[in-house]
């Protein structure tokens, strides 16, 4: 029998998320983000679920030939663009929209021999000083590429540093409108924050959802904005499961240890429950004591380390389980029981987007 750990890909969630995108920016185009073999997903896993997108945005080269492998004849558009000149060929013969952030980009694309003229998205830093063309050197680096006969439509773009936190997206709003004023074109801006938080209607919230909307994240079913919000304040549904089995049990009297370094130490008498379920399997490794699980949909808590293959969890709340009894790490438990990845993550001081994309190879994944 193999070890009694899986993960679940919910397609229905993720047609229901991207939805829940197309309501927040109904005037816009949604691009869905699948960088990353779709935040752990599995791209071919997740794509019967995101196929009513108007279009795939990732990174690797690979992901868009895979992309298109599964029969998607529409765009496909590479967040970073190209590294080196013959990524450009690939582009070419995949038909793949590219965004163009530095100037070797534009180098690259001058020399470059092709008979279809490319899509490119040209990328402004309004603020965040990662990728972009400064405001100021925007315009130029505009006129370039339209000047090029590699180039056709030239989408102007930038991306939001904190759109899901106190910052917000005017100051990069006003940085970008201003730059691109007089310039024709269509535009992207938002990621799942923006287009949760600031996206819709007329006036302000039209500007930020603009042509086309990049919501990774909320597809998923994780809040961009946790705990502010939860998914299901912004009624998104999770997308994965990551389930296991209790495989051992232990009666503990006051006074022992649990696991590793002995971390926990029992103050009464209580059961704990072995978990097939460790760091390797994508599980945070500093997780600690106290970290939500679900037993039989029953909420608890783990307690000590987080080891390579197993973690130990409190069956206090849980006295009738016994061997065998599901584990939901997170995801949907259960008798409609849930746990928001959001919840996992924040205990183990990080974000969901890591969780998912740290799923283990090792864990089997089915389509449900
Ligand atoms: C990853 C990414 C997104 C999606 O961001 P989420 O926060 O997951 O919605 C959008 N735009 C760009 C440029 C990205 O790299």
């Amino acid at each position: 029998m193999p070890r009694p750990i899986e993960a679940l890909i919910h397609t229905e969630a993720l047609a229901h998320n991207l939805r829940r995108a197309r309501q927040a920016a109904p005037q816009s185009r949604v691009w869905a983000v699948v960088k990353a073999d779709a935040y752990g997903h599995g791209i071919e896993r997740a794509y019967a679920g995101l196929s009513g997108a108007d279009g795939f945005a990732l990174l690797d080269l690979d992901e868009a030939q895979r992309v298109r492998t599964l029969g998607w004849r529409g765009p496909i558009l590479l967040l970073e663009g190209c590294f080196e000149p013959r990524d450009l060929e690939l582009c070419s013969r995949l038909d793949l929209w590219h965004t163009v952030h530095h100037e070797a980009q534009i180098d690259m694309l001058a020399a470059h021999k092709t008979n279809a003229p490319h899509r490119v998205f040209l990328k402004m830093n309004s603020g965040m000083n990662r990728l972009g063309f400064r405001p100021s050197a925007y315009r130029g680096a505009w006129q370039r590429l339209s000047g090029l006969t590699q180039v056709d439509e030239i989408t102007l773009m930038t991306h939001f540093a904190d759109a899901d936190g106190p910052g917000g997206v005017a100051a990069q709003m006003a940085a970008f409108e201003a730059a691109t004023r007089e310039l024709p074109g269509e535009r992207s801006l938002s990621n799942s924050a923006a287009t949760l938080r600031f996206a819709g209607g007329q006036g302000e919230g039209a500007l930020v959802a603009a042509d086309w909307v990049r919501p990774g994240i909320m597809v998923y079913g994780s809040a961009p904005d946790y705990p502010a919000h939860d998914a299901a304040g912004w009624v998104l549904q999770p997308a994965m499961t990551l389930r296991a089995k209790l495989i051992a049990l232990q009666s503990l009297q006051p006074g022992d240890r649990v696991g590793y370094s002995g971390a926990f130490t029992a103050e009464a008498p209580m059961r704990i429950g072995v978990v097939a379920c460790g760091y390797a399997d994508g599980y945070p490794r500093v997780a600690p004591t106290g970290t939500p699980v679900l037993v039989n949909g029953v909420r608890t808590r783990t307690v000590g380390r987080v080891s390579m293959d197993m973690i130990t969890v409190d069956l206090t709340p849980v006295p009738e389980a016994t061997l065998g009894a599901e584990v939901t790490l997170w995801g949907r438990g259960p008798n409609g029981s849930l746990l928001g990845i959001d919840e996992v993550a924040r205990s183990a001081g990080t974000v969901g987007y890591e969780l998912m994309c740290a799923l283990a190879r090792r864990v089997p994944v089915s389509v449900v």
